[in-house]
């Protein structure tokens, strides 16, 4: 079983992180009654908008006739959803396509040739929007690339390879709303996914952080209009779904459209949310510090929905390495910022993103990150030793830090959160929280859910209890979870 983490990117994150390391996720939702149904697997990596984006591919291809299964061997459609994020990302996909070229040469060895078949092979995200004619030339048995924006035409795509074309590459970004042109999700497909859904609203970003990718793979910063949104909200809703995480690049930098042809921002989007009934937690991530407006600061004083927990990644304590990643913001600015944040929500748990051995970090300014981490205080975070992703201004920056330092430096960060977050856990024993029930536990009679501060709680509980928020007295705290006992 794969740990999603509970958020996505700023933008590193899922590489060398601490406990809750991602990162690849198959998505899976078998019904092999109908022998005609074609069969698709899908293999995720990276973040939480790369899990939404398999999502809505299930939900595009569901209408030509696939239906999801877990392993490659028996599908006739492969799709590795890649991420870019992590270090050597594209040689990792060159890999598994190895692999997938052994696995058909295996299959097909004991058969006559007129019996040979392919599953069709693709790969999308944002290491085919970075390399896609580089993918088609190394890997021949690849037939399709496509990037981030264009999984809406997966069946026009298709219709190409049908129609003869060998192969299909499409990483443009293209001018209609591909989140318009898919087809709605099915309410089975929905609930098959849990509970607590993503629902990407804003995509892309303007910021041009120097060690980040995601201005050239995502594109420009789009935000989704309200009705959109709400609709797909209701939808959700309407099929079992009680926690919505808002997902977006650059979420809080939302600036989408009402109907009235206003803009609307993410405060004021997450108040429209909340009048959907049944729709009781709204989470949103990854949010930059400059676009945590007052707005959006207060609606986590006002509003119910709005869970106590805020993603928001400050990368480093010191001014000057946040100056050299062009973060746009100081220490005191995020640490005012904060500040403000925990006025209207004292109890709220803070999560942040740390790159360690940024070009030209010194001892210095290592310990400024730290002296940030112990004011600050984060119930979780997630923390990286950088490294150069191609094309990125601080690629070829001068003063790249050695390794051995590198990996000192982000043992004593670790060490230094690792605490924080046992401590907040910690504090919670003796507390009764609210506790939505998403799945089952690995023992019998045991259901997991997930407390307003995104903290996994096992509990023992009927079945029926899944998707229910329930009163739970918290006792005890394992590794990395809590241990409760239902109130009643
Ligand atoms: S703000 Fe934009 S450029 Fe900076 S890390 Fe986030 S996605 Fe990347």
């Amino acid at each position: 079983m794969v740990k999603i983490p509970p958020h996505f990117f700023d933008h590193q994150r899922d590489v060398e992180s601490q406990p809750s390391a991602v990162i690849v996720q198959n998505e899976t939702k078998k019904s092999t009654s109908n022998h005609n149904l074609k069969k698709l697997y899908i293999k995720t990596y990276g973040c939480q908008m790369n899990v939404y984006d398999t999502q809505r591919m299930s939900d595009a291809l569901a209408p030509e006739g696939y239906e999801n299964v877990d392993t490659p061997e028996t599908a006739d459609m492969v799709i590795l959803n890649t991420c870019h994020i992590r270090e050597k990302a594209a040689e990792k996909i060159y890999s598994e396509l190895g692999r997938m070229r052994k696995m058909i040469e295996k299959k097909n060895k004991p058969l006559k040739d007129s019996q040979k078949t392919k599953p069709i092979i693709a790969v999308a995200g944002c290491v085919a929007q970075a390399e896609g004619r580089e993918i088609m030339r190394r890997a021949p048995v690849v037939d399709m690339v496509f990037g981030p924006q264009s999984y809406h035409k997966l069946p026009e795509m298709l219709g190409k390879l049908a129609k003869g074309q060998k192969k299909v590459l499409d990483t443009d970004f293209p001018t209609e709303d591909k989140f318009e042109a898919l087809p709605e999700a099915k309410p089975a497909n929905i609930i098959s996914r849990g509970v607590s859904a993503f629902l990407t609203i804003q995509e892309g970003c303007d910021k041009f952080c120097t060690f980040c990718v995601v201005p050239y793979t995502r594109g420009a910063e789009y935000s989704r209009s309200i009705a959109r949104i709400l609709n797909e909200a209701q939808n959700l809703v309407n099929a079992g779904v009680r926690e919505i995480t808002l997902l977006g690049q650059n979420v809080n930098a939302y600036h989408g459209k009402d109907d009235a042809g206003n803009t609307v921002s993410l405060g004021g989007l997450m108040a429209a949310l909340d009048k959907i009934d049944r729709l009781d937690r709204i989470r949103y991530t990854t949010s930059h510090p400059n676009d945590m407006d007052q707005t959006l600061i207060n609606i986590h004083k006002t509003q119910k929905s709005a869970m106590p927990y805020l993603h928001l990644p400050v990368q480093s304590g010191s001014n000057k390495i946040l100056a050299a990643m062009n973060r746009r913001h100081t220490r005191e600015s995020y640490i005012e910022v904060i500040e403000r944040i925990k006025l209207a929500r004292p109890d709220i748990a803070l999560s942040g993103d740390f790159i360690i051995g940024f070009p030209g970090e010194s001892d210095a300014d290592f310990d400024d990150t730290m002296d940030l981490i112990k004011h600050v205080t984060y119930s979780q975070a997630y923390s990286f030793k950088y490294s150069p992703r191609p094309g990125t201004a601080a690629a070829t920056m001068d003063g790249q830090i050695d390794d051995e330092i590198a990996t000192k430096r982000l043992h004593q960060l670790q060490q230094l959160l690792n605490d924080q977050q046992r401590q907040f856990n910690q504090n919670t024993i003796g507390r009764t929280l609210d506790i939505l029930f998403e799945r089952k536990g690995r023992e019998a009679g045991q259901l997991i859910g997930r407390s307003p501060y995104l903290q996994p709680v096992y509990v023992d509980a009927p079945e029926a209890f899944i998707g229910q928020i329930m009163p739970v007295h918290i006792e005890s705290l394992g590794n990395f979870a809590l241990k409760g006992t239902l109130l009643d």
